[in-house]
């Protein structure tokens, strides 16, 4: 099956492996984009004669391939594989990795829909977690159980609240106790964090985010650089079907073109507004890892490129107030996801993780979650003026 292998040296540059990993001009056509190979199966010359390896297209698609090769090369990863959705690349890993009885550490702030799939499907079959602060390495330690952990999985930055996890420290701790170390890389993107550089066995993605980056496409990916790993991986990602289908993989990989000038855009905007945050008394914390106040800060300064679009924040005037400012919004729209060109705002506690209600991951009432665009960021800075001025009438 084909797979990435890297580039011979002299390796280039991550802004040009966005454009050129996995996308070599079709030799056939001269095309320079990618074609949609919009196949199911493939026509075999003889019996098992199959052409670069294409049978049928869970288990191999063209399209997917060149995303495929283009995830691992931004990684800096040797295998990458694309998935339906962040949580079908999740529930596959899981399942792969992992069998009823063991147990892995999870974070005490994290996407509610991937806690949601912990808790109800995979610890009725038989998985235990805990869960840790994933800023804590010492209570991420205390929690690991050595011979039973198979996984520590982190988030950094978390969702909501932008907690940073110190990938190298966390990967010794998992490898000390012969666990795997699993970090979402969701909110930074490749461009910001390479998770497999500093440790990680492997780097989840939901590519609906920062990677597809229009808020157009529903995608998942995962990458790692063990051979033994993605063998099972390809395995279980062909078993389970959970694929990535060839228009979605093409609108992801069109969308990495682009990754690296639109995460500076997006770190330079939410620099601009963590910033103003600070200066509204209507605010009573800004969460954003740029800050030189956050408490992980250093850690992010050392590990991330920037800091990323992803701001939060609390209302003194708690929960009301939180939902007045989010509706009160008009360049923001009031929205789920994130990581789109376009800004979202929304109220963590009532949308996006609402289904971690009662557990040890719930969030505060008085947060919003901004997932800052690419647009003009005096008109975002005025729209949250606007907004937090109304809020206190
Ligand atoms: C959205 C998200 C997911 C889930 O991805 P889907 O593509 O929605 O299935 C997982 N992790 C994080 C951090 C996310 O933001």
């Amino acid at each position: 099956m084909p797979q990435h292998r890297p580039e011979d040296p002299p390796r280039l540059g991550f802004e040009t492996l966005a454009i050129r990993a996995g996308q070599e001009p079709d030799p056939r056509t001269g095309s320079v984009v990618p074609a949609i190979y919009a196949t199911s199966t493939y026509k075999q010359d003889g019996v098992g004669g199959l052409r670069e390896g294409y049978e049928y297209s869970r288990s191999a698609n063209p399209t997917r391939t060149a995303l495929q090769e283009c995830l691992a090369a931004l990684e800096a990863g040797r295998h990458g594989f694309a998935f339906a959705s962040g949580l079908a690349a999740e529930d596959t890993l899981l399942r792969t990795l992992c069998k009823p009885g063991d147990h892995v550490v999870i974070p005490d702030d994290a996407y509610g829909g991937t806690f949601r799939q912990f808790a109800t499907v995979h610890e009725p079959w038989g998985l235990a977690y805990s869960v840790a602060p994933v800023a804590d390495v010492d209570a991420v330690r205390a929690a690991v159980e050595p011979g039973r952990t198979t996984i520590v999985w982190v988030e950094t930055p978390t969702n909501p609240l932008l907690d940073i996890a110190d990938i190298s420290a966390l990967a010794a701790v998992a490898h000390d106790a012969g666990a795997l170390l699993v970090v979402d890389n969701t909110f930074a993107s490749p461009y910001l964090q390479q998770p497999l550089t500093l440790g990680a066995d492997v780097v989840v993605h939901s590519t609906t985010k920062y990677c597809g980056g229009h808020s157009d496409v529903i995608g998942g990916a995962l990458v790692v650089d063990d051979d033994g790993l993605a063998e099972r991986l390809t395995f279980m990602h062909n078993a389970m079907g959970a694929v990535a289908g060839p228009f979605d993989a093409w609108l992801v990989l069109r969308g990495l073109r682009t990754l690296a000038v639109r995460m500076d855009r997006h770190s330079d905007n939410a620099e601009r507004v963590a910033d103003f945050l600070t200066t509204r008394g209507e605010v009573s914390a800004v969460l954003w890892p740029g800050l030189p106040g956050h408490p992980g800060h250093d850690v992010a300064a050392k590990q991330m490129r920037r800091f990323g679009g992803m701001v939060s924040f609390r209302l003194a005037g708690g929960e009301q107030a939180a939902v007045d400012v989010v509706e009160r919004c008009q360049v923001f729209t009031l929205a789920e996801s994130l990581g789109g060109v376009e800004s979202l705002v929304e109220h963590p506690g009532r949308m996006t993780h609402a289904s971690v209600a009662g557990s040890p991951l719930e969030v505060p009432g008085d947060l919003v979650r901004l997932s800052v665009g690419i647009e003009s960021a005096d008109d975002l800075v005025a729209d949250l003026a606007q907004a937090l001025d109304d809020a206190t009438r």
